[in-house]
């Protein structure tokens, strides 16, 4: 999709602050931090929002929880926790339309959300 940011980031279009890539999925550190640890995993493959997976993607769907744990102890922050969310649409708050993974880390979360 050639007018998304996301896609873009994954095509090298556009500069990202990556700290993972494979054929399935990238992650870097978003632009705008809500906490000391804030990353986004995202496919490879545009996807606008969670509600356009279905049973093809089950794989990468794991994947991105899997990345989100793989980076969480890479960077040092998995057993103090983190948190992983994915805003889907206008009530989930979602402002980019290609779906994707925050992780959040490297402070104590707030429960319930705002
Ligand atoms: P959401 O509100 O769930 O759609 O989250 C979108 C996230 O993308 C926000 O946390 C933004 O700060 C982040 N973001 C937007 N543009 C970029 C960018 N170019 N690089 C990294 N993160 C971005
Ligand atoms: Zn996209």
């Amino acid at each position: 999709m050639t007018d998304c940011l996301f896609c873009k980031i994954v095509a090298g279009k556009i500069p990202a602050n990556e700290v993972y890539r494979d054929d399935d999925v990238v992650a870097f550190r978003d632009i705008s931090p809500q906490a000391p640890k804030h990353l986004l995993i995202i496919p490879t493959e545009h996807v606008a929002t969670l509600n356009d997976f279905d049973q093809a993607h089950q794989m990468v769907l794991g994947k991105m929880l899997l990345t989100a744990q793989k980076l969480a102890k890479a960077e040092g922050f998995a057993d103090s926790g983190y948190r992983t969310v994915i805003n889907c649409n206008q009530d989930g708050g979602q402002t980019v339309y290609h779906t994707h993974m925050h992780v959040l880390g490297g402070r104590a979360m707030k429960w319930p959300p705002g």
